[in-house]
C-alpha cells in the first residue's frame, strides 16, 4: 500500500498516519520529521532548512525530493509507505511520479483530510498549550506568525495538488473535522475498495 496524506497543518495527518502504519504494516515517511532530525543532527540539509522551517516557509523542492528518493529505497519501505507532508508542491508531485515510475511502483491513493481553516488555528493553539503543560518542547514553527505562513503556503502551493490528484482519479477526501475515530473509520472505508480489488 502506497499512500499520500494531504491536508493543512493541524488537520490530523500525523495521528491518522500512525493508525495506518499499524493497520497496513507500512512505514510513515514524514518529511517534516526527517527535516527536524536533520536539524537536530546539524547536517548540511538541516543547517539549510532550519530558518526556513522556523518561519513556516517551504524547504526547496530539490532538497525534499532527494530525501524522499533515498528514503523510499530503504528496505523497510518495501512493503509500502504513507507519505506525510510530501508532496507539498506540484513540482514535488511531478518528481514523485517520475521517481515511482522509475521504480515501477504505483500509488494506491491520496487521502485528503478536509478541515475548516478557522478550526486549525484553535487546534494548533490547543496542541501547543498541551505540550507546554506536559513540559515538552514546542516546535519553533508552532507560533501564530509561522502558523499563518504555513496556512498561506498550504493554500497557495499545496492545495493545487487536490485537483492534480483528482484528475488522476487517485483522490479520496475525508472529513477531517469529525472525531479521530470517525476520521479513521472514514479512511478505512475509502481504502477498502482498493483492498478488495487487490485481493488483500
Ligand atoms: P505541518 O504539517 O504541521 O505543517 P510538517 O512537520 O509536515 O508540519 O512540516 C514542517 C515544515 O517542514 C514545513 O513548514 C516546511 O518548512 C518543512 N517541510 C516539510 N515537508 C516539506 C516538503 N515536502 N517540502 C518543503 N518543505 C517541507
Amino acid at each position: 500500500m502506497r499512500l499520500i496524506l494531504l491536508g493543512p497543518p493541524g488537520a490530523g495527518k500525523g495521528t491518522q498516519a500512525q493508525r495506518l502504519v499499524e493497520k497496513y504494516r507500512i512505514v510513515q515517511l514524514s518529511t517534516g520529521d526527517m527535516l527536524r532530525a536533520a536539524i537536530k543532527a546539524a547536517t548540511p540539509i538541516g543547517l539549510k532548512a532550519k530558518d526556513i522551517m522556523a518561519r513556516g516557509d517551504l524547504v526547496p523542492d530539490e532538497v525534499v525530493v532527494g530525501i524522499v528518493a533515498d528514503r523510499i529505497d530503504e528496505p523497510d519501505a518495501k512493503n509500502g509507505f504513507i507519505l506525510d507532508g510530501f508532496p507539498r508542491t506540484v513540482p514535488q508531485a511531478d518528481a514523485l511520479e517520475r521517481m515511482l515510475a522509475a521504480k515501477r511502483l504505483r500509488l494506491d491513493g491520496v487521502l485528503e483530510l478536509k478541515v475548516d481553516e478557522k478550526a486549525l488555528l484553535d487546534r494548533v493553539t490547543t496542541r501547543i498549550a498541551q505540550m507546554q503543560a506536559r513540559g515538552e518542547k514546542v516546535r519553533p514553527d508552532d507560533n501564530p506568525e509561522a502558523l499563518k505562513t504555513r496556512l498561506d503556503v498550504y493554500r497557495t502551493q499545496t492545495a493545487p495538488l487536490i485537483a492534480f490528484y483528482g484528475k488522476k482519479g487517485l483522490l479520496k477526501s475525508v472529513d477531517g473535522m469529525a472525531p479521530i475515530g470517525v476520521v479513521t473509520a472514514a479512511i478505512d472505508a475509502v481504502l477498502s475498495p482498493e483492498i478488495a480489488v487487490r485481493g488483500g
